[in-house]
Parts: structure tokens; sequence; C-alpha cells
């Protein structure tokens, strides 16, 4: 079992710097079945903090894999109009999201990725708005991790189940700075205050490109979008409160310029699709766009989601991690993003963040796409960070700087 103190410290985290839960809001939680034990904790704490109600949306992976295997295509991507209303109550309220992810990799491994796939695009499409308002922060949202025992068991397929369940809980923990000995919340505090540093100094170096390169075969060119704004840790949202988005984060992020991306990138770490995992892969790019592929294991699946829509073929988000970070030095491979990609550079295929770009929030979807802001359904990160990658970037008066030497940060 779990640490219940630490569980509860975790919950505690998630509403009161995750989401920061305001009096008299309504709270959302998406969360699936295997997180019940977490859920109930966030539940109960978000009624401390003095939600309104707290409603908690639940799927449960077998039965969505049940409806992928017996469903046709048709239905599959037929959207029912009671979900979609509900979404719409939610952000006429203003609610704020939490979500609890508890992923199954390998679930879904008998399931025809086509056919999964277009039941995520009518999804994502009926729901846009929902995710517009999300990550437009017109709301506070954030994303926190629950172990279970598929998910614990391809991380430590050594150990037996009971034990690995727990040691992925104590994984969770420990990335997510939730320890018996400190307040997570003053962590949180500090750990916000350093991102916040790195941000600015960033933002006033104010790169034309940053080049990347490390032994593995990385030489890629990524070009930042004109006024760009590098982000992490705390954010604020429409309603003036500040929130993180995700729990645990080590990243700063910023938006790439659409069609200037140039070069070859490696992947450093196997990328999670669709209960899939993409092994071993590369991607070409030319003027932004992939141009070139391969993968040792999955690259079907890595096809299917480079052909997605337009914007999935180009980049999002370029993302800067230490290798030096606490995540990175678990020495463990979480195959979730939400933890691998702390632990090391990353880049994301599909959509940006509006937030990335001066003004960004106030602009309307064809005026950030005019500046080259990269629209699509999709928006998956993928890590390529290592431990001698090295990254110069170029001042917009033709400087070079060091950006990362030997995997880290030397600014
Ligand atoms: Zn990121
Ligand atoms: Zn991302």
């Amino acid at each position: 079992m779990p640490n219940k103190e630490l569980m509860n410290k975790l919950a505690k985290l998630a509403v009161r710097v995750g989401a920061n839960v305001q009096k008299n809001q309504v709270v959302f939680i998406r969360a699936t079945t295997e997180a019940k034990e977490i859920v109930r904790e966030v539940v109960e704490e978000a009624y401390l903090a003095g939600a309104k109600r707290v409603i908690v949306g639940w799927n449960d992976d077998y039965v969505t894999h049940s409806g992928y295997i017996h469903m046709d295509k048709e239905e599959l991507q037929n959207i029912p109009s009671w979900l979609i209303d509900q979404y719409k109550d939610l952000v006429n309220q203003g609610a704020c999201l939490i979500s609890i992810v508890s992923p199954m990799p390998g679930l879904n491994a008998d399931v025809d990725s086509k056919k999964a796939q277009a039941a995520e695009f009518a999804a994502q499409k009926a729901l846009s708005f929902v995710r517009e308002h999300s990550m437009g922060n017109k709301t506070q949202w954030t994303i926190i991790g629950a172990s279970n025992p598929i998910w614990a068991k391809k991380v430590f397929p050594n150990l037996g189940e009971e034990e690995a369940v727990e040691k992925l809980w104590d994984a969770i923990f420990d990335a997510s700075r939730v320890r018996l000995t400190s307040d997570p919340i003053k962590e949180w505090e500090i750990h916000n205050e350093t991102l916040l540093k790195h941000n600015q100094l960033l933002n006033r170096y104010n790169f034309k490109h940053l080049h990347f390169k490390n032994n593995k075969g990385t030489d890629l060119i990524v070009e930042l979008i004109k006024d760009h704004v590098w982000a992490g840790g705390g954010e604020h949202a429409a309603n003036g409160s500040y929130f993180n988005p995700n729990i645990p984060t080590e990243e700063t992020f910023t938006m790439p310029y659409k069609f200037g991306t140039r070069g070859k990138v490696y992947a450093t770490k196997p990328l999670n699709y669709q209960g899939k995992l993409i092994e071993d892969f590369w991607l070409e790019f030319k003027d932004g766009k992939v141009v070139d592929f391969d993968a040792k294991k999955e690259k079907d699946t890595l096809e299917n989601l480079l052909n997605n829509d337009e914007g999935s073929r180009y980049i999002g988000e370029i993302a800067l991690i230490s290798h030096d970070s606490p995540i990175s030095n678990t020495n463990i491979l979480f195959l979730n993003t939400l933890f691998d990609e702390n632990a090391s550079c990353h880049m994301a295929l599909g959509r940006a963040y509006p937030m990335n770009v001066k003004n960004g929030m106030n602009l309307s979807l064809d005026e950030l796409i005019k500046q080259g802001y990269n629209n699509s359904m999709v928006h998956s990160d993928f890590m390529f960070g290592s431990e001698d990658m090295e990254i110069i970037g170029l001042t917009q008066d033709g400087k070079e700087i060091k950006v990362f030497s030997k995997g880290n940060f030397v600014i």
C-alpha cells in the first residue's frame, strides 16, 4: 500500500499549488478508476480549500479498450451531445481542472491504431473548446500522476505487482517533491522561483535560434518565434490565480517558429502514444516540417501521429531541462511524458501554447497562425536530451552563446 500521508500530501499539493482551487469554485477532476484512492483525497482536499462543488469525470481504460475492440469506427467517432454539454457547463461556470493520469502502457496493443486514433481525434475535435480554455489559461488546471499495476510492472518488470505499484508511487512522490520530512507547498514555492529565474535569463537573451548537437546524431536548429516567451513553473490564469499546470515540472519552454526547424533529431526515450511505445526513432526537419523519419519499434504509430493533421508534422514546443535534474537522477524511465519529459530536453509535435509568444493569450487563432504559431489536434512531447547535449544560442545580432554543455545549463 502506498503511504497514506504522502498520498494526502500529493493531493493537497494538486489542489493548493497545482490548480490553486479558489473559494466557491467548481472543480472538475478527470481521472481513471485506477486512481480512485488519490481521487478521493483530492476531492476532500478541494472541498477543504473551499470548492463549491467537485465533479469527477471517471474513465476506465478497460472499458475504453472494449469499446475500441467492439464498436465500429463510425460509432466511436460519435461524441454524445450530453458529454459536450457537460464540458460547456463546466467552462461556463469557470471550473478549474485537475487531471490525474494513470496510464496503462501496452493495454491497447491489440487495438487497430487507426480506429483508436479516429475516436480520439473525434473527441478532441468535439471538445476543442475545453482544450482552448485550459491551454489558453482561461482557468487553472493541473496534471498529477497515480500508480497502477500495469504501469508499475512496465516500469519495474522484475518486481512483484504489489512491490512495483508501491515503488512507482514512491517515484511519483519523489519526482513531485512530496516527502515526509518537508512541506511540499513550501518546496514548490522555492522551485517556482528557480524556474522563474531561468525564464527571465533566456527571455533577456531573446535568441534567434538554438542549435542542438550530441553524439547520438542530433544536429538540429530550432528557430524561435519572434517575440517568444520562455515559461515554466507557475502561471497566471485569467482570474488572476497562480497555478502549476504540471506536477512535476522541471522545464523551461518556449515556442518555435513553425517553419524554422531544420536538421535531424534523435529521440533518447520512447514515446508512448495511444498506449503504444514508439522506440529508437529519429525525425528529419526541413522548413519546420518532418520530411523523413524512422523508428525501430512502432513506426506505423509514429506515422499515424505525424499524419494526424497538417500541424502534427511541425513542432509547437521546445523545452530545456538540465540532464542533472531530480527525475533524471532517479534513472527511472516512467514511460509517461508527464514524468519523462522532465528528465530531459524535449520538443512537442503539434500545437503550441499561446502564452509562449508576447500577448499570445489575447490573440485569435488566426492572428497566432499568421505569426508562425503551429496549430494541431495533437501535442505530443518526446525526449531528445542527453548527458552530452550541447546547445548554442544565436542572438539577434549574430552572437553565439553557449546555453548547454555536457547536458546541463551553463548560462
Ligand atoms: Zn514541455
Ligand atoms: Zn509539451
